[in-house]
């Protein structure tokens, strides 16, 4: 049997933020894309595995793509993580996996 699984990828959303940009050596507005990596089962999302964060220096047009959303590249990480949290459906396959093995074991202890 082919299980079909791997990982993908959705925006969380955008924003403008005051960032330090190591290219300028200074504190720039910084658009910011936060993404959310999730695994899934047949295209069914199963389980959040990461978020990652692109950021571009609106001064001088650096863009690093894909960092860890931390507050090691966000200084006001702590502020706008709640701002990005990831969708519910993303873990319907686990929900659906653990109502099946439920229903399975209230059907056997009967
Ligand atoms: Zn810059």
């Amino acid at each position: 049997m082919l299980l079909l699984n791997g990982t993908a990828t959705i925006n969380l959303g955008t924003d403008t933020i005051l960032n330090r940009c190591p290219a300028c050596e200074a504190d720039k507005e910084v658009d910011i894309l936060v993404t959310s990596n999730y695994f899934h089962v047949y295209y069914i999302p199963f389980w959040p595995k990461s978020k990652e964060v692109t950021l571009i220096c609106k001064s001088c047009g650096l863009k690093r793509i894909d960092l860890p959303f931390s507050d090691r590249y966000v200084r006001n990480y702590h502020e706008i993580k709640d701002n990005y949290k990831h969708p519910a459906y993303l873990y319907l396959g686990a929900i659906i996996l653990t109502i099946l093995i439920v229903s399975l074991v209230i059907s056997i202890i009967k």
